[in-house]
């Protein structure tokens, strides 16, 4: 096992890293950026080290730096936490040639999968149903208007290094087509420094469900069942839960094999996330992989009873999986709740100092917790401060607690968008399971 870890993130995700390395005896090495000289990971961590300005430019995503620590501090291995240089090839081959592991799959696996064109191949490849649409990249807007004409309106555009919700916009005909092509293409160069889109059939009110799977390096690989993602914001995920509420047993063990499928064809080791797009039906079609820790993976770690960092470490650091499918449980029910530092009417980001954060406990809470009483919420990252997860036997007692518990959950000096969960969560179309992806545009009309 490794003595000493660095954990290249932030917020709520390193503190959760090194809860499970405290677990495990592993030694940690925070690394932080002037905002976070405060933060509650930096604190949390054996050692802490500053890195760089406030910007993630300067900072969180400066490889250089962040190898430079992990040298001077000895560590054995990197964990990446998601987001930030979790996914970046470059960070992943600069880890391997320093001969620090990094606790996740390659670069090269990270590569393929970061270009969705090249995961759509793939996955068609090992015959895992994707959404009907091409698997090459536009030319033009002639090219695009050909193409939704053949895949039929509504289509996707999609950009190929799109990622966070970004680089996507629906046409229903060929004048919305070409305005959005102009428009997606300049946003896709802004944000992810290249322009290259494809085309998707656009599935109307789905459901994004995605397989939480798992392999050792020696090529095992399970399922960790599937968790339900379709409360979104602007293609944002807002609540996830597990089990999901609307599969059956008989789709939620081919999703699983598929999912498992897909892995294997990409020789993938490590925690991966296989998202689907699920039609009313109960089609189901490939969307991304997340080559990575998933935000929401408390939920699939309540239900399984398995803690995933430990299993990430585990895998990373050589060793087999101790357990096969048939081992997997899947007790009882869990939902996440992300907390946003945001204002729950404009949904604008709220920064400032937390002038008092007051936590609901008691049996099946759960927090993890980037923020305390006194922490500044800055403008710098994500304004995701916390994630609320509760587990009970069924669904139905699952969402009574988390009402319960977000009526109790205090926090001032911040607005935040506690005021919206709670009318979802109190919405009885959200108890009848009545959930798909535009839930919050069409059902709240917010
Ligand atoms: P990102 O990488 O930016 O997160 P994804 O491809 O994972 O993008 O898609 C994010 C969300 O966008 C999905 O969960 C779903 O709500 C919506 N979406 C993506 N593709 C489609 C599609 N073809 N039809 C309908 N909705 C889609």
């Amino acid at each position: 096992m490794f003595h000493k870890i660095l954990i290249a993130n932030r917020g709520e995700i390193a503190a959760r890293i090194i809860r499970t390395c405290e677990k495990l005896n592993i030694q940690t090495v925070a690394v932080y950026s002037e905002a976070d000289k405060e933060a509650t990971f930096v604190r949390a961590a054996d050692e802490a080290y500053l890195i760089g300005g406030p910007r993630v430019s300067e900072s969180y995503l400066n490889i250089e730096k962040i190898i430079e620590v992990a040298k001077a501090a000895h560590v054995e291995a990197i964990h990446p936490g998601y987001g930030l240089l979790s996914e970046n090839p470059e960070f992943v081959k600069r880890c391997e040639e320093e001969g620090i592991v990094f606790i996740g799959p390659t670069a090269a696996t990270i590569a393929k999968m970061g270009s969705k064109i090249e995961a759509r191949k793939a996955m068609a490849l090992a015959d895992i149903p994707i959404v009907p649409g091409i698997e090459h990249q536009l030319l033009n807007v002639e090219d695009a208007v050909f193409t939704a004409q053949k895949i039929g309106y509504p289509v996707m555009l999609k950009a190929s290094a799109g990622g966070g919700g970004i680089g996507m916009q629906v046409a229903f005909n060929d004048v919305e087509l070409e305005k959005a092509f102009i428009s997606n293409q300049k946003r896709a160069l802004n944000f992810f420094g290249e322009g290259s889109m494809y085309m998707e059939k656009y599935i109307e009110n789905p459901r994004h469900i995605e397989i939480q799977i798992i392999a050792d390096k020696l090529g095992n690989t399970v399922y960790l069942w599937e968790r339900e993602c379709s409360i979104q914001r602007r293609h944002q995920k807002v609540i996830e839960e597990a089990p999901s509420p609307f599969l059956s047993e008989e789709t939620r063990r081919q999703m699983g094999e598929s999912a498992v499928l897909a892995a294997k064809a990409i020789g993938y080791e490590n925690a991966g996330t296989i998202e689907f797009i699920v039609d009313e039906e109960q089609n189901y079609y490939f969307l991304e992989m997340n080559t990575r820790l998933q935000v929401e993976h408390p939920v699939t770690e309540e239900i399984t009873k398995l803690d995933l960092v430990e299993q990430q470490i585990k895998i990373a650091c050589g060793e087999k999986l101790t357990y096969g499918q048939k081992d997997i449980s899947k007790e009882g029910h869990a939902i996440e709740a992300r907390i946003y530092a945001e204002d729950p009417v404009t949904f604008f980001p709220s920064p400032g100092t937390i002038t008092n954060l007051e936590i609901p406990n008691g049996p099946g809470i759960r927090h993890e917790l980037g923020v305390e009483t006194n922490s500044t919420v800055t403008p710098f990252y994500d304004p995701m401060i916390a994630k609320l997860i509760v587990t009970a036997n069924t669904r139905n007692e699952a969402i009574e607690l988390m009402v319960h518990a977000l009526q109790n959950y205090e926090v001032t000096g911040i607005k935040t968008n506690i005021p919206l969960l709670l009318d979802i969560f109190e919405h009885e179309a959200f108890a009848a399971g009545n959930t798909t992806t535009n839930f919050i545009e069409k059902t709240l009309k917010v």
